[in-house]
């Protein structure tokens, strides 16, 4: 199912937010846990830093092997929890996706969070779905205090 709207625990939320503020100037990235309930909410229980292999600042490549090890680890003991979707920051531009960040949304259906940070604190989360031929869709994102 489609995805309709984000919701993201505080502490996902303060965890991924402190991720792309330590890794600064670089991008940071990290996989994004949880479920999508049957009216298309996806809730994002907990996020996880993953390293980011790209070799140049202004890209992400997320760690294969932090993904699969993950997915063990929810397959095990998730409790019904996956891999919903994944964040990236972006430390100078807009939280809209980049051409590059287009040519990737290959996996419908996932979530895609992009933050826009930098020193100065947060300057604004998008929150994404990818759709078939490379669509990164808007979604209403909302943070759920706890
Ligand atoms: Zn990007």
């Amino acid at each position: 199912m489609r995805a309709s709207r984000v919701m993201v625990s505080a502490a996902a939320w303060v965890e991924l937010l402190a991720h792309t503020a330590a890794e600064w100037p670089r991008e940071a990235c990290g996989l994004l846990v949880g479920r999508i309930d049957a009216d298309g909410n996806v809730w994002i229980a907990a996020s996880e830093p993953v390293a980011n292999l790209a070799s140049t600042d202004d890209a992400f490549e997320l760690d294969p092997a932090a993904r699969i090890a993950l997915q063990r680890r929810l397959r095990e003991t998730g409790e019904g929890h996956a891999i919903v979707g994944h964040y990236h920051s972006h430390p100078f531009g807009e939280p809209d996706p980049s051409v590059r960040d287009l040519a990737r949304a290959e996996e419908a259906d996932l979530v895609w969070l992009i933050v826009s940070a930098g020193p100065e604190g947060v300057r604004g989360v998008g929150a994404y779905v990818a759709a078939p031929g490379s669509r990164l869709v808007p979604v209403a994102l909302s943070v759920r205090p706890q």
